[in-house]
This record gives structure tokens, sequence and C-alpha cells, in this order.
């Protein structure tokens, strides 16, 4: 059953407040990855989201996107690319600024990794302001990949991030006030 899935993701979900700083409520899942059935319940969720899509492409955000990508990468036989912040990539990397609340950010990604026409599902663990996965998105279509989707654990749906991804669609498992 679907929704006792998301009940025993949700519950696995610890909420640490004022983590970094102040007024942040930090939704941790190193606690559903410290319970089996749940994170395979998520894994699985995505998995049957995605497995008859024609998905080539799993692309996974630093650091949390690289918990969750793999296993939904393997499972319906797609690519694992991650996308890195700066200067981890060893090879020829094409790189996308996006803004933060101070200053900017960047996430890379390897030349070659991917291929124009291929496409691909966005993972990371949570959307806030939908900033991350915007500059995901947008790194994957200037290389002509197709963006079929962005999939997130979590989404806070009081930061709008679903609407800055526009058009583009995203699947989430829970929201979180
Ligand atoms: P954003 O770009 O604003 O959508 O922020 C999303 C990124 O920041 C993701 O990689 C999340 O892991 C991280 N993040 C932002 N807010 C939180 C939060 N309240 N709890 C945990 N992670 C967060």
């Amino acid at each position: 059953n679907k929704d006792d899935r998301i009940s025993r993701i949700s519950s696995s979900i610890r909420v640490i407040p004022d983590f970094p700083k102040p007024g942040i409520m930090f939704q941790d899942i190193t606690t559903l990855l410290l319970d089996p059935k749940a994170f395979k319940d998520t894994i699985d969720l995505f998995v049957e989201r995605y497995k008859d899509k024609n998905i080539n492409v799993v692309a996974g955000v630093e650091a949390r996107g690289f918990i969750f990508g793999p296993p939904i990468a393997l499972a319906i036989g797609a690519k694992f690319v991650p996308m890195r912040k700066p200067k981890k990539l060893p090879g020829e990397v094409i790189s996308e600024e996006y803004s933060l609340e101070y200053g900017t950010d960047k996430i890379e990604m390897h030349v070659g990794a991917v291929q124009p026409g291929e496409r691909a599902v966005v993972v990371d663990d949570l959307i806030a302001t939908g900033g991350t996965l915007t500059a995901a998105i947008n790194l994957l279509e200037r290389v002509g990949v197709e963006v079929v989707e962005c999939a997130c654990v979590i989404e806070l749906p009081e930061l709008k991030g679903r609407d800055r991804l526009g058009e583009k669609q995203l699947f989430v498992l829970v929201s979180s006030t």
C-alpha cells in the first residue's frame, strides 16, 4: 500500500531545528537510511514511477542525490551522472552558476557524460527554493538532454521551489512545513 509506505518514509525523516543556522528546519534523511524498509520503499516508489519511461540518465545532485540516485539508476537500467560541487570532477566539465540567499554557488558535470537526445531524471533529497534543481536542469538542457522530471524525497512547499521549476514536472514523496 502506497500510503503506508509514504507514512513510514515521512516518519523516518528527522527534523533538526536551527541547523545549520537559526531558523532552518533541517530535514535529516540519515535516519531514513537507518530504516532499511523505509529506504527500500523510497527507492521502490521512484523506480515504479520511472521504470517504463525510457529514462537513460539519472542525474544526482551532490551530496544527497548521490545516495538516492544510484539505486534508482541501477533498477531502471539507466546511467548515473554525478552533478558535483566545483573542482571535484577530474575531467573536463561544464558548469552552471545559481544564486543563493547570499552569493552564488555552482554545480558541474563531466563533458561527455550525457548525449544529446537522452532522457533524464534529476534526483536530490529535497527541494527548497528550487535553485539547485534549476541549475541541474539548465546544465543538462544546455547539452541537449531532455529532462523528463525532477524527483525529490521531500518538498518544502512554502519556499515555492515548484514555481521556480516552471513547466518542469516535480515528483516528491513527502511535503514538510
Ligand atoms: P534549494 O536549491 O533552495 O532548492 O535547496 C535544495 C538543496 O539544499 C538540497 O540539496 C537540499 O539538500 C538542501 N536543503 C535546503 N534546505 C534544506 C532543509 N531544510 N533541510 C535539508 N536540506 C536542505
